[in-house]
């Protein structure tokens, strides 16, 4: 008995704990895991398909590796062959994406060249990871999750530039959040009014970050803020997709409705999100109220800027071309042709965001694809904390961009 308890307490203090892959926390993702080695293991990224099992898309994954401090871990994720809008082919995670890591889930760190093998013929991204301590989180880009934000908001409550409104309910029963930050006591008419929008697909943890550092700017005791908020309105959608945020997921509500496609066939039960999103929208220019510019922040593998250009008034080409220029000038986004997206020939069920309201209002909206691979002009994926520099540069470009005055 004595023995068996001796070699017990021998086997564990000398034999280094199991590795063990988790993902069951908020945000959190990875399919089936294959043990290879004691270190190895293949990840199957799950990615999502929509409501006619199409258009899977495997851009999302954020899991906790633990009892590994010291031990070098392989990690190979597969699975990542996707599709867009009906093309296959497609690979979020790819070669040039770099993974972050994490040891408080606050701090991360994206993984150097050397520590990334991108095998083209069997689509797998090898991860060699030795961690100073356990456990260490995984992700694909800086994970923000809906406590994040509940974070934000708390922090704004009480602040006198600041209203928030839920707007609706998601599927999954989360409230939809809109902002409202301008000064309350110069009046409305004499504003202009800008419009942000963020993560309308639940993987696109960037959005969040930019929109995160924008409304903080914007909130805050900056006596750039300040002015901005003496001469602007802006609203802002902090979070499109809450449901997907929460699980993990990729681009599509629980009902597998993409929520930036859909906006011309929006049905209350299947995406009330949408029907949330597009009624606060129609309600503020029906009621008589202007929409400067209506800007959608997305993320992809490249920096590009997309819009109605060839059906819009040449006051709306000019618009973005100013805010164009001004990006490159002011921030380290990698700003090239914006690029034209007419709404005119889209299958229904198709239309996005900025296609729709454009169409249906004529209100001047823009894309803003945003890279998570590296950025061409930091030379290194963006950080959070480059994201959040990012929103607050981006509304104040927004802000010159449509100018003041009439
Ligand atoms: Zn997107």
């Amino acid at each position: 008995m004595k023995r068996c308890a001796y070699l017990f307490f021998v086997a564990t203090v000398l034999m280094p704990a199991a590795v063990t892959i988790r993902s069951n926390f908020e945000g959190g993702n990875i399919g089936r895991v294959e043990q290879l080695a004691p270190n190895h293991f293949r990840c199957h990224v799950n990615g999502e398909a929509d409501q006619q099992h199409r258009n899977r898309q495997a851009s999302w994954y954020y899991f906790e590796i633990d009892g590994a401090a010291g031990q070098e871990v392989t990690l190979d994720l597969v699975d990542l062959q996707g599709e867009y809008n009906f093309r296959p082919g497609n690979l979020a995670i790819n070669g040039h994406t770099r993974p972050f890591i994490s040891y408080d889930r606050s701090k991360w760190t994206a993984l150097p060249d050397n520590a990334i093998e991108w095998d083209k013929i069997d689509l797998r991204l090898r991860v060699h990871l030795t961690p100073a301590r356990s456990p260490v989180w995984i992700a694909h880009v800086p994970p923000y999750t809906t406590r994040n934000l509940a974070v934000l908001l708390a922090e704004l409550k009480g602040n006198a530039h600041v209203v928030m409104e839920e707007i609706g309910k998601s599927a999954g029963g989360r409230n939809l959040m809109m902002l409202t930050i301008t000064n309350p006591a110069r009046p409305l008419v004499d504003k202009k009014v800008l419009w942000l929008m963020a993560r309308q697909h639940a993987w696109e943890s960037g959005t969040s970050w930019v929109m995160d550092g924008a409304v903080r700017f914007l909130a805050g005791g900056n006596p750039k803020a300040a002015k901005l908020r003496d001469s602007f309105v802006f609203k802002l959608f902090p979070m499109a997709d809450p449901d997907g945020v929460a699980r993990g997921g990729v681009r599509f509500n629980v009902n597998g409705y993409d929520l930036n496609r859909n906006w011309d066939t929006v049905d209350p039960k299947l995406m009330p999100e949408i029907t949330a999103l597009r009624k606060a929208v129609l309600d503020w220019t029906d009621g008589g109220r202007r929409i400067d510019l209506f800007l959608n922040l997305h993320n992809t593998n490249d920096d590009f800027l997309q819009g109605p250009l060839s059906l819009a008034e040449p006051d709306y080409r000019d618009l973005v071309n100013r805010l164009a220029a001004l990006l490159k000038k002011n921030t380290f986004y990698d700003t090239k042709a914006p690029r034209d997206w007419p709404p005119g020939n889209v299958a229904r069920g198709r239309m996005d965001a900025c296609q729709y309201l454009f169409y249906e209002r004529a209100i001047p909206t823009l894309l803003l694809e945003q890279s998570v691979q590296t950025n061409a002009r930091l030379g290194r994926p963006l950080s959070s904390a480059d994201y959040r520099r990012f929103g607050a540069q981006l509304v104040i470009s927004m802000a010159m961009a449509v100018g003041v005055g009439k």
